[in-house]
Protein backbone atom coordinates (compact mmCIF):
# COMPACT_ATOMS: atom_id res chain seq x y z
CA UNK A 1 0.00 0.00 0.00
CA UNK A 2 0.62 3.81 -0.54
CA UNK A 3 2.58 5.60 2.57
CA UNK A 4 0.16 7.79 3.66
CA UNK A 5 2.98 10.50 4.40
CA UNK A 6 4.35 11.10 1.48
CA UNK A 7 2.12 8.36 -1.05
CA UNK A 8 5.32 6.65 -2.33
CA UNK A 9 4.68 2.97 -3.19
CA UNK A 10 7.07 0.85 -1.14
CA UNK A 11 6.44 0.26 2.33
CA UNK A 12 8.09 -2.81 4.40
CA UNK A 13 6.56 -4.57 6.91
CA UNK A 14 8.89 -4.24 10.04
CA UNK A 15 6.64 -6.33 12.23
CA UNK A 16 3.60 -8.70 11.89
CA UNK A 17 1.66 -10.21 14.34
CA UNK A 18 -1.75 -11.38 15.25
CA UNK A 19 -4.69 -9.48 17.53
CA UNK A 20 -7.90 -9.96 18.88
CA UNK A 21 -7.28 -13.21 19.39
CA UNK A 22 -6.43 -14.28 16.30
CA UNK A 23 -8.96 -12.16 13.99
CA UNK A 24 -6.73 -9.64 13.02
CA UNK A 25 -3.09 -8.75 11.92
CA UNK A 26 -1.29 -6.00 13.07
CA UNK A 27 1.12 -4.72 10.96
CA UNK A 28 4.12 -1.80 11.67
CA UNK A 29 5.33 -0.41 8.58
CA UNK A 30 7.99 1.81 7.19
CA UNK A 31 8.36 3.97 4.24
CA UNK A 32 11.44 3.29 2.26
CA UNK A 33 11.07 7.23 0.94
CA UNK A 34 10.23 8.95 3.82
CA UNK A 35 11.31 6.39 6.41
CA UNK A 36 7.50 7.42 8.47
CA UNK A 37 5.91 4.48 10.07
CA UNK A 38 2.80 3.45 10.66
CA UNK A 39 0.26 0.11 11.51
CA UNK A 40 -2.00 -1.44 9.24
CA UNK A 41 -4.77 -4.11 10.56
CA UNK A 42 -6.31 -6.74 8.49
CA UNK A 43 -9.46 -8.77 9.65
CA UNK A 44 -11.36 -10.93 6.73
CA UNK A 45 -14.27 -9.03 6.03
CA UNK A 46 -17.73 -11.43 6.41
CA UNK A 47 -20.45 -9.01 5.98
CA UNK A 48 -23.29 -10.78 4.78
CA UNK A 49 -24.41 -9.47 1.40
CA UNK A 50 -27.30 -7.24 0.94
CA UNK A 51 -29.96 -8.29 -0.90
CA UNK A 52 -31.44 -6.63 -3.92
CA UNK A 53 -34.98 -7.13 -4.39
CA UNK A 54 -36.96 -7.73 -7.79
CA UNK A 55 -37.90 -3.67 -7.13
CA UNK A 56 -34.37 -2.78 -6.89
CA UNK A 57 -34.71 -1.77 -3.80
CA UNK A 58 -32.25 -3.35 -1.61
CA UNK A 59 -32.24 -4.16 1.91
CA UNK A 60 -29.98 -6.23 4.68
CA UNK A 61 -30.13 -10.18 4.92
CA UNK A 62 -32.48 -10.82 7.08
CA UNK A 63 -31.52 -14.53 8.72
CA UNK A 64 -34.90 -14.62 11.17
CA UNK A 65 -36.96 -13.72 7.85
CA UNK A 66 -35.43 -16.68 6.20
CA UNK A 67 -35.77 -18.71 9.25
CA UNK A 68 -39.42 -17.91 8.97
CA UNK A 69 -39.70 -18.77 5.36
CA UNK A 70 -38.52 -21.96 5.87
CA UNK A 71 -40.72 -23.08 9.08
CA UNK A 72 -43.49 -21.92 7.06
CA UNK A 73 -42.85 -23.96 4.08
CA UNK A 74 -41.98 -26.78 6.48
CA UNK A 75 -45.02 -26.61 8.63
CA UNK A 76 -45.76 -29.84 10.05
CA UNK A 77 -43.37 -31.83 8.06
CA UNK A 78 -41.20 -34.55 9.80
CA UNK A 79 -38.18 -31.64 9.46
CA UNK A 80 -36.17 -31.22 12.82
CA UNK A 81 -35.26 -27.91 14.10
CA UNK A 82 -31.42 -28.83 13.77
CA UNK A 83 -31.66 -29.90 10.14
CA UNK A 84 -33.09 -26.21 9.49
CA UNK A 85 -30.21 -24.28 11.83
CA UNK A 86 -28.07 -26.37 9.09
CA UNK A 87 -29.59 -25.43 6.28
CA UNK A 88 -29.30 -21.73 7.30
CA UNK A 89 -25.69 -21.74 8.01
CA UNK A 90 -25.28 -23.37 4.59
CA UNK A 91 -27.09 -20.41 3.14
CA UNK A 92 -25.01 -17.81 5.11
CA UNK A 93 -21.86 -19.35 4.46
CA UNK A 94 -22.86 -19.37 0.53
CA UNK A 95 -23.87 -15.95 0.77
CA UNK A 96 -20.69 -14.90 2.21
CA UNK A 97 -18.66 -16.88 0.03
CA UNK A 98 -19.94 -14.92 -3.40
CA UNK A 99 -17.83 -11.74 -1.77
CA UNK A 100 -20.35 -9.70 -3.35
CA UNK A 101 -21.45 -7.17 -1.24
CA UNK A 102 -25.17 -6.83 -2.59
CA UNK A 103 -26.59 -10.38 -4.37
CA UNK A 104 -29.48 -10.64 -6.49
CA UNK A 105 -32.73 -12.25 -4.15
CA UNK A 106 -32.83 -14.82 -7.15
CA UNK A 107 -29.62 -16.19 -5.56
CA UNK A 108 -31.49 -16.42 -2.06
CA UNK A 109 -34.14 -17.91 -3.70
CA UNK A 110 -32.51 -20.25 -5.46
CA UNK A 111 -30.50 -21.24 -2.23
CA UNK A 112 -33.64 -21.62 -0.68
CA UNK A 113 -35.08 -24.03 -3.13
CA UNK A 114 -32.15 -26.20 -3.32
CA UNK A 115 -31.63 -26.27 0.91
CA UNK A 116 -35.57 -27.35 0.58
CA UNK A 117 -35.15 -30.09 -1.75
CA UNK A 118 -32.55 -31.44 0.37
CA UNK A 119 -34.91 -31.19 3.73
CA UNK A 120 -38.01 -32.25 2.38
CA UNK A 121 -39.33 -32.97 -1.47
CA UNK A 122 -43.37 -32.18 -0.27
CA UNK A 123 -41.97 -28.92 0.92
CA UNK A 124 -40.41 -28.31 -1.95
CA UNK A 125 -42.44 -28.72 -4.32
CA UNK A 126 -45.09 -26.43 -1.77
CA UNK A 127 -42.74 -23.78 -2.03
CA UNK A 128 -41.50 -23.93 -5.53
CA UNK A 129 -45.19 -23.82 -7.20
CA UNK A 130 -45.53 -20.00 -5.55
CA UNK A 131 -41.98 -19.34 -6.03
CA UNK A 132 -41.75 -20.23 -9.46
CA UNK A 133 -45.27 -19.68 -9.83
CA UNK A 134 -45.91 -22.36 -12.63
CA UNK A 135 -47.72 -21.28 -15.41
CA UNK A 136 -49.72 -24.84 -15.84
CA UNK A 137 -50.28 -28.17 -14.57
CA UNK A 138 -47.82 -29.36 -17.00
CA UNK A 139 -44.74 -27.41 -15.64
CA UNK A 140 -45.85 -28.36 -12.09
CA UNK A 141 -45.61 -31.78 -13.28
CA UNK A 142 -42.40 -31.64 -14.98
CA UNK A 143 -41.32 -30.27 -11.79
CA UNK A 144 -42.11 -33.66 -9.85
CA UNK A 145 -40.96 -35.59 -12.10
CA UNK A 146 -37.10 -33.85 -12.41
CA UNK A 147 -37.01 -34.13 -8.59
CA UNK A 148 -38.30 -38.26 -8.71
CA UNK A 149 -34.96 -38.55 -10.89
CA UNK A 150 -33.07 -36.75 -8.54
CA UNK A 151 -31.00 -39.06 -5.86
CA UNK A 152 -31.56 -37.04 -2.49
CA UNK A 153 -28.47 -35.41 -1.02
CA UNK A 154 -28.45 -36.29 2.54
CA UNK A 155 -27.62 -32.84 4.98
CA UNK A 156 -24.79 -32.41 7.01
CA UNK A 157 -26.59 -32.01 10.18
CA UNK A 158 -23.28 -30.70 12.27
CA UNK A 159 -21.68 -28.13 8.81
ZN1 LIG B 1 6.62 8.00 2.92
Amino acid sequence: MYCPFCAAEDTKVIDSRLVADGVQVRRRRECLSCHERFTTYETAELVMPRIIKQNGNREPFDEEKLRAGFQRALEKRPVSVESIESVISQIKHSLRATGEREINSRVLGELVMDSLKQLDQVAYVRFASVYRSFQDIAEFRDAIERLEAEPRRPVDSDA
